[in-house]
């Protein structure tokens, strides 16, 4: 019998191995932060080779740390930043060009280019997506046309494409195995999620050669085994999903209507809609959460790009905090914001106006108006995006919402999580563990290779740390909420 499963949880910031027990206990982190590239305005790359040592790193540091031996871990779980771009050559392994981070805007303007062209509907009605840079589809046709003798190689075959995922199981099995998920599949902007396949039609639209493509699996099974060379053992790669997907599933949200939000670098809003697909009207996404056991389950996605990042932003470029936790007690400080609002609009606002000329704004500043309403102000402004989405996710999917299990670092917020609940008009509840990403990454992982039996199992394993029960009348409420919509008026469409 083997004590753990470990899941890589590979971010955009960091690369994290987490050592999980069969009681769902992490019984341990190693963690490393690597290096970002900005070559250019509204450009962001990695190194692959700095994503893959990084991780490859934790994982060893991990098994020494925790002093865990190969022989007692029963399986590998892996979640990772989504739509992230990597190619790389088949026969060295060697990328191409550096990954293309999800955050880079430098296909814009062609993506602006396929909405001329009238694809939106086409490409939401088979990919569930919203035509935008944010997806890999734009990235992988940038790297073939801009690297010299890349097209080429595609064509012949020479080239491997893959999200992130899908360059660390090439790597971890030796470059035997090139796969990745329906969940990861499903950001590429490539993805059929109704005939669960890649689609002719949008590759031959991208002028992606299928060649390159990484073949499709599901999120709980053995994908392949590690390379012995590599890892020091052959263990099963058996789990595999995106973040936002990985912590739906980390939090349990098993069932239709079950929503998770979770306040990182942004926010990201999951709904499970069950077995069937839901087109939105509203500005969301539609993606698949998860398949497994043959059955696809699907969810309604609203992103929000800047979530906590906005409390960095505070820190950073304005300096009116030193921490994140000091902003939470600075906005303790005031009653309210005295009729602030911060519009977080500093990279465009995301679901559901899709509004890349949009930019942030501090509006409604009287002359008493202090840092501490601006903190607040900042924090409110997470909330109330979210109630954004919730709108437009109920409008969508026809479900009301009951409740929102909350991770992610600002869900340590108290008061931030007081008034999400407020703003809702619905209970918020926060887990002993927020860390549901990788804990949805080992589960799959360990369904998959019978360390746990079923889901049943898993779900005894959550477990709640505070929920936050409404307390504000609707009079105030709403009118909170004019005002911000009022702000955001403001904001909208405020650069080409
Ligand atoms: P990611 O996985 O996107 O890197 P995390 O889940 O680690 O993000 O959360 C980091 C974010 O959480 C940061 O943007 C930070 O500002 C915010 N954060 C961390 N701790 C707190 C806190 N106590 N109160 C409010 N925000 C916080």
């Amino acid at each position: 019998m083997k004590n753990y499963v470990i899941a890589l949880d590979q971010g955009t910031t960091s690369s994290r191995a987490v050592l999980v027990d069969k009681k769902g206990i992490i019984q341990g982190v190693a963690q490393e932060e690597y290096p970002q590239h900005y070559p250019k305005e509204k450009w962001v790359e990695h190194d692959p080779l700095d994503i893959w040592n990084s991780q490859i790193n934790m994982f060893r540091e991990l098994l020494e740390t925790k002093k865990v031996s190969l022989d007692d871990v029963a399986a590998l779980g892996i979640t990772n930043q989504r739509e992230t771009t990597i190619l790389w050559d088949r026969k060295t392994g060697e990328p191409v060009y550096n990954a293309i981070v999800w955050q880079c805007r430098r296909t814009a303007d062609f993506c602006q280019q396929l909405k001329k062209w009238g694809l939106e509907e086409k490409v939401q009605s088979k990919t569930g997506l919203k035509i935008d840079a944010y997806f890999s589809a734009s990235k992988i046709r940038w790297i073939l046309d801009n690297v010299g003798g890349a097209r080429e190689m595609a064509e012949r075959g020479e080239l491997c494409f893959g999200t992130v995922d899908t360059w660390l199981i090439w790597k971890l099995t030796g470059g035997k195995v090139h796969v990745t998920d329906y969940t990861n599949a499903s950001r590429t902007m490539l993805y059929n999620i109704h005939d669960l396949a890649w689609d002719k039609e949008l590759l031959e639209l991208m002028e992606i050669p299928r060649a390159i493509l990484p073949e499709v699996k599901g999120c709980s099974e053995i994908l392949g085994m590690t390379d012995k060379k590599v890892c020091g053992a052959e263990i099963p790669i058996a789990g595999l999903a995106g973040d936002q997907q990985a912590a739906l599933f980390g939090q349990m949200c098993l069932g239709e209507g079950c929503v998770k939000n979770t306040y990182g670098t942004g926010c990201f809003m999951l709904m499970n809609t069950g077995e069937k697909p839901v087109h939105s009207e509203n500005g969301l996404l539609t993606t698949i959460a998860w398949g497994r056991n043959g059955k696809i389950t699907y969810a309604l996605e609203g992103s929000i790009f800047m979530g906590g990042a906005v409390i960095q932003w505070l820190r950073d470029n304005l300096g009116i905090i030193s921490s994140a936790p000091e902003c939470n007690r600075l906005a303790e400080t005031v009653e309210d914001t005295g009729g602030v609002y911060l519009v977080s609009a500093f990279q465009g606002l995301g679901s559901p106006y899709w509004d890349m000329g949009a930019r942030a704004g501090i509006v409604g500043l009287t002359r008493g108006a202090n840092k501490a309403h601006i903190c607040r102000a900042a924090l409110e402004s997470i909330a109330y995006r979210t109630r954004e989405i919730v709108e437009v996710m109920e409008k969508d999917s026809g479900l009301k919402l009951q409740s929102v299990k909350v991770d992610g670092g600002a869900s340590r917020s108290n008061i931030l999580m007081q008034f999400q609940s407020d703003i809702l008009d619905t209970e918020v509840v926060r887990p002993a563990s927020i860390e549901t990403t990788a804990l949805g990454a080992a589960y799959l992982a360990g369904l998959a290779v019978g360390f746990w039996e079923s889901v049943e199992d898993l779900k005894v394993i959550w477990a709640e740390d505070r929920c936050f029960e409404p307390a504000m009348t609707e009079k105030r409420r709403e009118e909170l909420f004019a005002g911000w919509n009022h702000a955001v008026g403001r904001c909208l469409d405020w650069e080409e």
